[in-house]
């Protein structure tokens, strides 16, 4: 068979460009990246023979063998993991699989430093070698299979396959380097990056010359050391590798259990958020073993999902070798080690929310509404997530607790107040949080979809009640308001008065409405909405519509009118007038409109909104 050349999907293009330019300054990441791929091959070959002990390598087992050619100005990093078909080095190396790519393609600005960091998150691995490679050479033998193929590109847009010889299984990636990258031949550069970014490897590493071969790394699984003999840069490097990212752990949690079952975890809490991290298909990951050999990291049920931003490893001595990946569905060892994990995770994260609150924002900005979805799914996790949940509020710009919030709960204070919306810049802003702010009463600002759906499944905390504040049903009349506040009441039109303008908005707006009731919660806003006790919340009745939940029936609301507002005291004046009854009518309609702007609602009928007040505004501007 004849060479085949191909070219590279599109994205991989772009990747490949990034990926160079980015690494100008680090480059030596790239022999990294391929001792991390040569790794990831030797575990998959070992999952598989553990059922067909056949593919075993033969000699010492697996190995990693790096080798340099000074006159051909070539690295090697070669493998005797699982290697690759024809269609497989066509498809890993030819396209980027990775859910997220788009994504992240899409966030990229242009701008070379913050595009540096930005892959930083993502990953470069296999296009690495192309920062210091004029062509890479790939020479693969997928292990039970007789033939190899050779895979080699300059990085353009193309790539060529070609039949190859290969003794034995495994993978040869040689690169070929460009112009001014000699230091990749000497072998001193070599150890010392193997040593600083690949230490923690499992399978041996061997620099290779003509006469001798000499291990570089430690050989031993890094979970498997003493803690105390673990630095935090092998951690670091570990993570990079396990995970596949570039940012550094926010958390490391490295933890053994011996007793009724025996495991080691070595799990991390990124420092970013993940590009998929809301992505549909997106699954935790961590990777499970058994005794040392990698299983697995698709085993849904060790990690729950509201945890799926943890990555790292976890190594059970009780679970059998030969157990199958079917096999650990439902599996009861399972379940009970993610528990102990879950329990662990916890833990850890109530002591960095104690202990370093600034740190621990920068965690919840980036994954509190991932793990507020458990209060939603997995009721045996509310009590320690609503301990470790913070929350915007209209205490000022800090993040509190449920916990703060009650401590400063004033006298007659028995439920938790919120408002849900999109912004929490707009929450902030909403009509009806006025009363409660001029009272001194705190709201909890939500603006994560997830809080449509766990408040209403939790209910409340520390037996409180959380109700939101677009709820009718609140009397805030118990509550003192302050004293500045409470002198402007005297300007409030009289209850007789109000009542009056109640009846004639009611008889206007008629089934526009549910009611139109006088406000207690409003200070500087003349109207607002809120919902009936019992009817759907204003903003999950948006958010489900915006979802395509076309058949949310759409609740009428309750009209607020504030007393204390100058254009509703000059309505109760008209209520008496006949002369008048137009223009109120019309303004009764104009406030409803107001009030679902407000809400972030349409206007049923625009056309007829632009009329009144054009109407209005003639009145008051003529007279
Ligand atoms: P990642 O390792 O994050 O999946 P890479 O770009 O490093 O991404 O590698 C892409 C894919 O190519 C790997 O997922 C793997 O399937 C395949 N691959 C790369 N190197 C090897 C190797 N030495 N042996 C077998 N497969 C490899
Ligand atoms: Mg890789």
């Amino acid at each position: 068979m004849s060479e085949e050349k191909l070219r590279f999907q599109a994205e991989v293009g772009k990747v490949l460009d990034i990926v160079v330019n980015s690494l100008y300054s680090n480059k030596e990441i790239f022999l990294r990246e391929l001792i991390s791929n040569a790794s990831d091959a030797c575990d998959k070959l070992r999952y598989l023979s553990l059922t067909n002990p056949g593919l075993l390598p033969g000699g010492s087992g697996f190995g990693i063998e790096i080798s340099v050619d000074k006159k051909k100005r070539s690295v090697t990093v070669a493998d005797n993991g699982i290697g690759m078909s024809h269609d497989e080095l066509i498809e890993n190396l030819g396209t980027i699989a990775r859910s997220g790519t788009t994504q992240f393609l899409e966030s990229l600005t242009g701008d070379e430093k913050e595009d540096a960091a930005l892959i930083g998150q993502f990953g470069v691995g296999f296009y690495a070698s192309f920062a210091v490679a004029k062509k890479v050479d790939v020479v693969s033998r997928k292990a039970g299979e007789d033939q190899a193929w050779r895979w080699s590109s300059e990085g353009g847009g193309e790539f060529l396959i070609e039949e190859a010889g290969r003794d034995t299984p495994g993978t040869s990636v040689t690169v070929h380097l460009a112009k001014g990258e000699s230091e990749f031949l000497e072998e001193e550069r070599i150890r010392h990056i193997v040593k600083s970014y690949a230490d923690h490897i499992a399978i041996p590493i061997n620099f290779v010359t003509k006469d001798l071969e000499s291990q570089i790394n430690t050989g031993s699984a890094l979970w498997t050391r003493p803690k105390g003999d673990i630095t935090v840069e092998q951690y670091q490097e570990f993570y990079h590798h396990v995970g596949h990212v570039f940012d550094d752990p926010w958390l490391t949690l490295h933890t053994r259990a011996e007793g009724k079952i025996e495991y080691t975890a070595l799990l991390f809490v990124p420092s970013s958020r993940p590009f998929d991290l809301m992505h549909p298909d997106r699954r935790h990951r961590v990777k499970l073993y058994v005794k040392r050999v990698y299983i697995t990291d698709e085993c849904e049920d060790l990690m729950p999902s509201y945890l799926r931003f943890v990555r790292g490893i976890v190594d059970s001595e009780d679970l059998p070798l030969n157990v199958s990946r079917e096999m650990l569905q439902h599996n009861v060892l399972v379940t009970k080690i993610r528990g102990a994990l879950v329990k662990k995770i916890f833990a850890e994260l109530k002591k960095k929310a104690g202990k370093a609150p600034e740190e621990y924002a920068v965690f919840w900005d980036n994954f509190g509404a991932v793990l507020k979805e458990g209060l939603y799914e997995d009721h045996t996790a509310h009590e320690p997530i609503l301990e470790l949940a913070r929350f915007r509020s209209t205490n000022g710009t800090e993040l509190v607790s449920l916990a703060d919030y009650v401590a400063r709960m004033p006298e007659g204070q028995d439920e938790i107040y919120y408002i849900s919306g999109d912004d929490p810049a707009a929450l902030a802003a909403s009509p009806q949080i006025e009363g409660f702010r001029s009272r001194g009463v705190e709201v909890l600002l939500l603006s994560d979809p997830i809080d449509e759906f766990w408040v209403p499944a939790v209910g409340k905390y520390d037996d409180k009640p959380l109700k939101s504040v677009t709820s009718g049903g609140i009397d805030l009349t118990k509550f003192e308001k302050a004293d500045s506040e409470a002198a402007s009441d005297a300007d409030k039109a009289d209850d007789a008065e109000m009542a009056k303008l109640v009846l004639n908005f009611k008889q206007t707006l008629g089934e526009d409405v549910k009611d139109v009731r006088v406000s207690d919660r409003l200070t500087d806003s003349a109207v607002c909405l809120v919902a009936a006790d019992g009817d759907m919340d204003l903003h999950l009745e948006r958010m489900l519509r915006q979802q395509g939940h076309m058949n949310v029936p759409s609740a009428t609301r309750i009209l607020e009118l504030n007393p204390g507002h100058p254009l509703i005291r000059k309505l109760t004046g008209l209520v008496d007038q006949p002369a008048d009854s137009e223009i109120l009518d019309e303004t009764a309609r104009l406030l409803l409109d107001q009030a679902k702007i407000l809400e972030g609602d349409g206007i049923p009928d625009p056309a007829a909104f632009s009329r009144r007040l054009n109407l209005v505004l003639e009145r008051g501007l003529t007279g």
